[in-house]
């Protein structure tokens, strides 16, 4: 029996290929290709991209991915147990995927790809923040990708997108909003995957502003972790470090303030004056 793409149903794929979902590499996987389809549609119209997809397990979204028309996929897993079934789908649309074993956090991304691919994910949970930092702080702007659509706990999903004085505004909402327009496109709850997560799941979009506001990464970077370090702290305090009062003052920003009444454009600010002094 085949699904509706002329591949094996993905439980039968797992089944052949041994693939009982590893927690220590956040193996949560998805069957549904109904849902995948869902994901890779909210990435947008694929028919004239690359696409990265990091961590395609057993492959329910690389297959969606290539149904939606994708010119091209590139995916990377660092289980090697997956390989073969991957590469059942490789053979499957010839020439359009292409399955690199290894670990998205070494491998250099950028140079596989000609032109800027959209990535599309859903990631593992234990290395999807830190796989976002990274391609949220590249050097170059416009960045090397198109955009990113990506699945995290729910909760993190809010901390990305999140706005000043909200509880989950914090270090990653500032430089996801710096540079990024961003949003929560739907929420995924624990039973669609296997096997189910603790906790509701979200995808969202980021597309990158065309022109961020002017702020030097570095000192955007130290004056996010420091202001939100100490949250709680009015930014006198928790800013102390980096010039505390003086800083704020010279730049006219109360400072009794705290973190979280910030907008992005206040952060840019200080950024700019601190990489002055
Ligand atoms: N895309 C599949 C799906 O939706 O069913 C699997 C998603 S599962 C949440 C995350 C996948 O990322 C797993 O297949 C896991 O082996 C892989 N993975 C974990 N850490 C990785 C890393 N550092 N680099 C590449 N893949 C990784």
């Amino acid at each position: 029996m085949t699904d509706p793409d002329g591949l094996p149903p993905l439980r039968q794929v797992v089944e052949r290929f041994d693939l009982a979902p590893k927690k220590k590499l956040g193996q949560n996987f998805l069957f549904d290709l109904n849902l995948t389809a869902k994901i890779a549609r909210a990435a947008g119209d694929l028919s004239d991209c690359d696409v990265l997809e990091v961590g395609p397990g057993p492959g329910g979204l690389t297959r969606a991915l290539l149904s939606a028309g994708a010119r091209r996929v590139v995916a990377v897993e660092r289980d090697s147990r997956c390989i073969a079934a991957l590469e059942q789908i490789s053979a499957h649309y010839p020439g359009r995927l292409k399955v690199i074993d290894g670990d998205a956090l070494s491998i250099n991304l950028p140079a596989l790809f000609d032109t800027p691919p959209k990535i599309i994910a859903n990631l593992p949970y234990n290395v999807g923040t830190e796989l976002l930092l990274g391609w949220l702080t590249t050097a170059d702007w416009p960045p090397w990708w198109q955009s990113l659509t990506l699945m995290f706990q729910r909760e993190v999903a809010e901390r990305i997108t999140a706005t000043p004085g909200s509880k989950a505004y914090g270090r990653l909402s500032v430089l996801a909003g710096w540079r990024c327009q961003t949003r929560i496109q739907f929420d995924v709850p624990p039973e669609a995957f296997t096997p189910p997560p603790k906790v509701t799941s979200s995808v969202i979009s980021l597309i990158p502003r065309a022109e961020p506001l002017d702020a030097p990464l570095k000192t955007l970077e130290q004056v996010t972790a420091a202001a939100f370090g100490q949250r709680r702290k009015m930014l006198r305090r928790s800013l102390a470090g980096l010039g505390g009062e003086d800083l704020l003052t010279r730049v006219g920003i109360e400072p009794t303030k705290r973190a979280e009444e910030l907008d992005v454009s206040a952060f840019c600010t200080l950024a700019r004056a601190l990489s002055k002094e």
